[in-house]
């Protein structure tokens, strides 16, 4: 009901008693029938109900300004838990609020996106079963001193997080018991790098050790079985010479790399003349390539000439990408090499081009990690160390480009890359990409 109409109900009652009141005075007066007593009497009853009558309009004033001031305070709250909701939701980190009955009674969108929309009122048991989980909440919920376990939870999708358990006091007015905080920090890149870091040291041992051993076996074998047979010394020497140059290959290779990781973030300033080192690189590698018969040629496009690089990282890139050329390509085939300015103006984009076997798609996009490789045994044979593409693409990357590789089976492949002609931000260059 209405304030407005209560206060004209009230009012209406109000005219009513006074006139009824009048009326009767009125008629007992018309009749000889008012007596100052009955005068009296009437007026007090009246004036009684009358009193009656406003004590509860006041009263029921009193008890809707009170309604008024509650349903503010309550929005208020609310308004106020919306904030705090809205604020959790923007977190990346799930959270999610558990009661003293297990239930889930918030979760952010972060925790809604990892455990699933139907989380809120279910037990949070249904969704985290890990025993260390059950114990910190039981101990939380409790007030008992929780255990600092780490409790590591693994989504379907391969998500790995920290999850901690953190106690939420019951509310002063009672409304709410004890809760508790669950809280994910997400921990999947982290671990991540730590197995890239654990597969790279384990690789790395063993490309090392493989060509130890060969050199332990035939330096035994050297000391024991052959050794009054100087035939086989030269063809064992000649065997030890080569693994011995491959350690030293890949450990060439590991610090190259290092190298090139520690100035990662300090963009090349240098101008260099691009076809003066495209040629000399062309001149160190030509000599190896061309027992397999294999030529190359260099055709640089009209204005192409300086690029800002590091002089021995790019000497570095063309002769990885050329030997490659040269161990893979066919045999009495071409490798094809080309600089022409790039459709931005603001780069050369740089191509070579073998005849070789291809590469399988499946491993283009492998193919620059380290110690990856289509065909170890071959590459062993060719003196490969599976660290040259690694290494190319980090120096592409501190020049703020990236590697295309195209490639068909049976045809060859493209390696193409461009580099920032002088007058260009190293900024302006890493914005536009291959
Ligand atoms: P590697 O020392 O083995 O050559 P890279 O990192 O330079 O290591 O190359 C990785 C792998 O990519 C090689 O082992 C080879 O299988 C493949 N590869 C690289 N260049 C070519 C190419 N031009 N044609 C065919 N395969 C290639």
């Amino acid at each position: 009901m209405s304030a407005p109409f209560k206060e004209y109900q009230s009012l209406l009652n109000e005219r009513s008693i006074i006139i009824v009141v009048v009326v009767v005075l009125a008629l007992m007066w018309s009749v000889g029938q008012l007596s100052l007593m009955a005068a009296l009497v009437i007026g007090t009853v009246a004036t009684v109900l009358l009193i009656q009558l406003e004590i509860k309009r006041r009263m029921e004033t009193l008890q809707m300004r009170r309604a008024t001031a509650r349903e503010q305070r309550r929005s208020s709250q609310q308004g106020a838990m919306t904030v705090r909701a809205n604020t959790l939701n923007r977190l990346p980190s799930p959270v999610l609020l558990i009661d003293d009955q297990q239930s889930v009674v918030f979760a952010n969108q972060a925790a809604l996106d990892l455990l699933g929309s139907d989380i809120i009122d279910n037990d949070v048991f249904l969704y985290l079963r890990q025993s260390a989980f059950v114990t910190a909440l039981d101990a939380v919920l409790t007030g008992k001193p929780a255990e600092n376990a780490t409790i590591r939870y693994t989504s379907s999708n391969e998500r790995s997080f920290d999850v901690t358990v953190a106690p939420v006091p019951a509310s002063e007015d009672g409304t709410a018991g004890p809760q508790a905080m669950v809280f994910f920090y997400e921990v999947t890149s982290l671990l991540r790098t730590e197995q890239m870091r654990a597969d790279f040291v384990a690789n790395a041992s063993h490309e090392l050790r493989t060509p130890l051993t060969s050199l332990i076996g035939f330096i035994e074998t050297l000391q024991g079985p052959a050794a009054d047979d100087t035939a086989a010394h030269q063809r064992f020497l000649g065997i030890m010479q080569r693994e011995a140059e491959r350690m030293v290959r890949l450990i060439d290779d590991l610090l190259s790399l290092s190298r090139i990781e520690m100035s990662r973030h300090m963009a090349p300033t240098t101008t260099i003349d691009l076809c003066q080192h495209i040629n000399s690189a062309v001149s160190t590698v030509v000599g190896q390539a061309e027992e397999r018969g294999i030529k190359f040629s260099f055709t640089a496009a009209e204005g192409v000439k300086k690029v800002v690089a590091d002089s021995d990282q790019v000497t570095q890139v063309f002769l990885n990408l050329l030997s490659n050329a040269g161990k893979y390509a066919d045999r009495d085939s071409t490798v094809h090499i080309n600089a022409t300015p790039h459709h931005s103006g603001r780069h050369v984009l740089i191509s070579i081009r073998d005849e070789g076997p291809g590469i399988a798609p499946e491993h283009l996009a492998r193919l620059t990690e380290r110690f990856y490789r289509v065909d170890t045994a071959r590459s062993r044979k060719m003196g490969g160390t599976g660290l040259g593409l690694a290494i190319v693409k980090h120096i592409l990357l501190r020049h703020g480009s990236q590697m295309d590789i195209k490639s068909q089976i049976g045809k060859g492949t493209v390696f193409s890359f461009r580099l920032p002609i002088p007058g260009v931000s190293a900024q302006e260059s890493s914005e536009t990409k291959l």
